[in-house]
């Protein structure tokens, strides 16, 4: 059913991202990648999506905190595949430090790139989207969107304003055939995850072993960290017709964290 239709995930040459784009191309989507990281590296994903799974897969360098670059980017795609059907809004960056002591870079950064970039992306797709009558908007979320954790004051911030965000714009096409939802994931062992592991040690006095069990894993009453293949699976049900009535939804996948 997803078969030819086009897909763009933002943040996508690494974590979530990169897991979701796999299933969307394995469901026989044309893809356009996002992110940064090693040219080769990339090249070679890319060369892998196209011949893994006989789809055309496109790699979009932009910069997800430059709006210019996120306007060209989806411009390209839809001169090149007609419309991008599926808009997965995934990449993200964290920064952990009390707020008082929080570099005011760093939490423009994070509203740029895990908030506003959503709001670019989604202006530039939607008028496609809305030509067909058919579209699929996936905000990669966080239980950060739910509830809050000390130090994290940017982040908590941007993936509240992605929630609001995602249930505005779901109002707002709920007539055209464009679902508009939010996954939010509590902790999935990616670069994300591993990176703020010394600096939370750090900030709470903690050994980096004690962050895992007693600050990651604290809240999850699974005790078990999601998988980018959990993520990926909610993803697709969403990006399928079955889901064609679940919209402005805000859906936890998080071992239960946000029940308590
Ligand atoms: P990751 O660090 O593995 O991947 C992030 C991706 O975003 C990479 O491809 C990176 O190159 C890209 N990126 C970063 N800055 C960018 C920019 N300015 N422009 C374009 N691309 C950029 O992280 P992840 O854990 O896979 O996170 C993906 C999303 O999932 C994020 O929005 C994150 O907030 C969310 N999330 C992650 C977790 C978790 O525990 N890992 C939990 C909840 C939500």
């Amino acid at each position: 059913m997803l078969k030819g239709k086009t897909a763009l995930v933002t943040g996508s040459t690494s974590g979530i991202g990169l897991g979701v784009a796999e299933a969307l191309a394995e469901a026989r989507c044309n893809i356009v990648i996002n992110g940064f990281g090693d040219a080769a590296e990339i090249e070679a994903l890319r060369g892998r999506l196209e011949k893994t799974h006989g789809v055309k897969a496109r790699y979009d360098g932009a910069d997800m905190s430059k709006p210019a670059a996120i306007e060209a980017m989806i411009k390209k795609a839809v001169s090149e595949f007609g419309a991008v059907d599926i808009l997965v809004n995934n990449a993200g960056i964290q920064h952990v430090a009390p707020v008082d002591e929080f570099p005011p870079d760093k939490w423009d950064a994070i509203i740029a790139i895990n908030l506003v970039s959503n709001f670019h992306t989604i202006r530039h797709a939607l008028p496609g989207m809305k030509k067909k009558g058919w579209g699929r908007i996936i905000n990669i979320a966080s239980a950060h969107a739910l509830v809050a954790s000390p130090f994290k004051s940017a982040y908590v911030a941007a993936k509240h304003g992605v929630a609001g965000l995602t249930k505005t714009v779901a109002l707002e096409v709920a007539q055209q055939g464009i679902t508009v939802n939010a996954i939010c994931p509590a902790y999935v062992l990616t670069p994300l995850v591993e990176k703020q592991i010394p600096d939370t040690a750090k900030a709470r006095g903690i050994t980096e072993q004690q962050v895992m069990t007693d600050v990651l894993l604290a809240a999850q009453p699974t005790k078990k960290f999601v998988t980018i293949e959990q993520v990926a699976g909610l993803a697709m049900y969403l990006a399928s017709e079955q889901a064609a009535s679940v919209t402005g939804a805000i859906l936890s996948i998080d071992g239960g964290w946000t029940a308590q």
